[in-house]
């Protein structure tokens, strides 16, 4: 705050630092002890194709704190970025996708599941040597598993990440551009990247008229994906009148409300595979996760 206007304004504004400092303290430690003991649940969300077939599905963690119930990633994933703790989340997410993966193959039902991760992670000594043992310990088929990495976290000095990057993908792990039209991607870079996908923001089809903003940025990012031979993947589509446009344009993949929202990994496979085998919904408070 540049100017303070009074005392009580300062003394509020110090106090609620205060709160917040004693949140991220407690959520912090709340989530150390989460990681470890089974309060967080892997999501998944369908991606269609142009035929409206499931081809795919993004990984989505929730937390089910035994007090606080159901915290969203919006609260909790900036915690884990900031104290470190991204680094043991994501390795355990990273293993929990692995084993559904290796189970969908089984089932006779493999299809590529997308994964959020942190550049934190690229840049914690033996990440690759880490995921490299996950993949031979659960058996999965890295050329079925794809790395999402945000595009606004992506920086000026990347040649680290894009050397740790063709290592990962030198095991035959997959990546992909997420939230892209929000960063600053320098596109010389990004065809440095070994890529295969990126995803639209959704914050691009909110007001998707023929003719408006959003509208040429869209089809902007749909251009360049072509011209980088990638696939593209359009998240948060909500409405019809979103898919006909993003259809009528090329876009390969949709994600969104529109056809299912993010439910837990194991009602999503119950749904996909055989109805045997399987364990009992996720249980949070004694109620269902939303
Ligand atoms: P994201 O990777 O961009 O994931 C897409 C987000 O959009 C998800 O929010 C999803 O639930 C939401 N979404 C999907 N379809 C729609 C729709 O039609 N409309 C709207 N309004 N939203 C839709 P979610 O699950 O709350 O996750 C938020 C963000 O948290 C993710 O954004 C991702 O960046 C991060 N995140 C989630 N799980 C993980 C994780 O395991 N590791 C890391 N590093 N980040 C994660
Ligand atoms: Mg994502
Ligand atoms: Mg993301
Ligand atoms: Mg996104």
């Amino acid at each position: 705050r540049s100017k303070a206007t009074g005392l009580g304004e300062v003394t509020f504004f110090e106090a609620g630092m205060q709160l917040q400092v004693k949140e991220f303290a407690d959520l912090e430690r709340d989530l150390r002890y989460a990681i470890k003991h089974g309060e967080l649940f892997i999501y998944l969300q369908p991606q269609v194709d142009r035929d409206g077939q499931m081809v795919a599905a993004e990984a989505l963690t929730r937390w089910c704190h035994p007090v606080r119930g159901f915290i969203a990633p919006v609260d909790f994933i900036p915690v884990a970025e900031e104290s470190g703790l991204i680094v043991e989340l994501g390795a355990w997410v990273f293993e929990e996708v692995c084993k559904l993966s290796v189970r969908m193959n089984l089932a006779g039902h493999g299809l590529p599941l997308s994964v959020n991760v942190s550049l934190r992670q690229f840049r914690q000594p033996g990440f690759v040597l880490a995921m490299r043992d996950t993949l031979r310990q659960t058996g999965a088929e890295p050329a079925q598993l794809v790395l999402e990495i945000t595009e606004s976290l992506l920086g000026d000095d990347m040649g680290d990440v894009v050397a740790v990057m063709s290592e990962l993908s030198q095991l035959g792990l997959q990546f992909s551009i997420d939230d892209f039209g929000t960063g600053y991607s320098n596109l010389a870079r990004l065809k440095q990247m070994p890529l295969s996908e990126i995803k639209i923001d959704k914050s691009f089809l909110q007001d998707l008229t023929e003719g408006n903003n959003d509208a040429a940025i869209v089809e902007a990012i749909l251009g360049i994906a072509k011209n980088l031979r990638l696939l593209v993947v359009a998240e948060g589509v909500e409405t019809q009148s979103q898919a006909d446009f993003l259809r009528a344009r090329g876009c390969d993949r949709l994600q969104g409300y529109l056809y299912a929202r993010p439910e837990p990994a194991e009602v999503v496979l119950r749904a996909w595979l055989e109805p045997t085998a399987f364990v009992d919904d996720v249980q949070c408070s004694g109620s269902k996760v939303q």
